[in-house]
């Protein structure tokens, strides 16, 4: 067993890294759906005003989007 640890650690550092890796992934993208779905069509990314219609009434006539 001792002789196979130089060999093992390795492996478990690319396990850990790639665990590491996409329980991150999930993370983020679960938060931005969570995100997209909360401010979605509620707040203007820009000014913060609320969005009508997919339209920011501040920034829509300055900046078409
Ligand atoms: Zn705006």
């Amino acid at each position: 067993m001792i002789g196979l640890l130089p060999f093992l650690a390795p492996v478990y550092a690319v396990i850990i890294a790639v665990v590491a890796y996409f329980g991150i992934r999930v993370l983020v993208g679960r938060r931005k759906r969570q995100i997209k779905k909360d401010v979605g069509e509620g707040i203007c990314a820009v000014c913060g005003s609320r969005i009508i219609q997919n339209k920011c009434p501040n920034c829509d006539e300055t900046k078409p989007v």
